[in-house]
């Protein structure tokens, strides 16, 4: 394959890549707060739903439950 080639085509699988990093975004797949409490979630807190608060009054209440 020509070099040439190779170099189109990662630079547009790497903007492939650019572009649905964009549109998940604005799909906004994860909750930007806190689905207890409703404060705002730091980006990585956003996939679990919750602050990291309530993820443990959350873990303890299942604990409490028996549920564990
Ligand atoms: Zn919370």
């Amino acid at each position: 394959m020509d070099p040439n080639d190779i170099a189109s085509e990662l630079e547009q699988a790497a903007r492939d890549e650019a572009l649905s990093a964009a549109r998940g975004r604005q799909r906004n797949l994860f909750r930007a707060d806190c689905a207890d409490c409703g404060d705002d979630l730091p980006p990585y807190r956003q996939v679990y739903g919750t602050c990291i608060d309530c993820q443990e009054r959350r873990e303890h209440m299942d604990k409490l439950r028996g549920k564990s």
